[in-house]
């Protein structure tokens, strides 16, 4: 693997073992694939992403809240419609549903690699720019740029790198799908929230997930 992988996302995985050991996290949880339903907050460019395919073929039923860069944009509402469908599944006790909410943003770290359009948009407008903008026919751009501006000062803003804004986005997208997570949580369901910044290298897709996750 390359030193920018290391310099920038030490103790990557692949994404069968990501996979294994969530599954494993959940299963000492007491939270099992076949009887809870996945949330996947993934980006909208990840068409090709084996790992979500892997996630989609793993739990019975899938629930998409794909969003630019992975940052969810529904709040608490976005936990209750989630929990009104998850008693809809056959797999699924409707007196406490069990919820396994993912937050996987991307990026490619060569450049020979498709990465996030969303993200390097972003990080050409952050770098230039000196107001964060409200435009209303791009509310998700407009929000996650706004919540990347409140992290960054001015100089931050014009040094960030690709990777730097990855991990921020990371973050952010956490942060937004704790909203879910206590939307899902008020209507009686039991929620995990998982979540990996998926690498694409020349080698392969690698994930670097250095949070743990939390439960509700
Ligand atoms: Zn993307």
């Amino acid at each position: 693997m390359s030193n920018k992988l290391d310099a920038f996302f030490p103790g990557t995985v692949s994404d069968d073992t990501f996979l294994s050991q969530t599954l494993c996290r959940l299963a000492t949880q007491g939270i099992d694939a076949s009887t809870s339903v996945a949330c996947i907050a993934a980006c909208h460019d990840m068409v090709r992403q084996p790992l979500l395919q892997r996630i989609r073929e793993t739990w019975p039923t899938t629930f998409d809240y794909t969003a630019l860069a992975a940052v969810p944009t529904v709040g608490e509402t976005g936990g209750e419609i989630l929990v009104h469908a998850a008693r809809q599944s056959p797999d699924v006790s409707a007196e406490r549903p069990q919820i396994v909410v993912f937050v996987l943003p991307h990026v490619a770290i060569d450049a020979d690699c498709s990465g996030c359009f969303t993200l390097a948009r972003l990080l050409d407008e952050l770098r230039v720019a000196d107001e964060w903008g409200l435009e209303l026919g791009d509310l998700e751009l407009v929000r996650l740029r706004k919540r990347v501006w409140l992290q960054c000062d001015r100089r931050q803003r014009r040094c960030l790198t690709i990777e730097e804004l990855a991990k921020l986005t990371l973050q952010i997208g956490c942060s937004a799908a704790w909203r879910i997570v206590d939307g899902a949580r008020q209507e009686g369901a039991r929620v995990e929230l998982v979540s990996g910044l998926i690498i694409e290298t020349r080698q392969g897709a690698r994930v670097w997930a250095p949070q743990a996750s939390a439960s509700t």
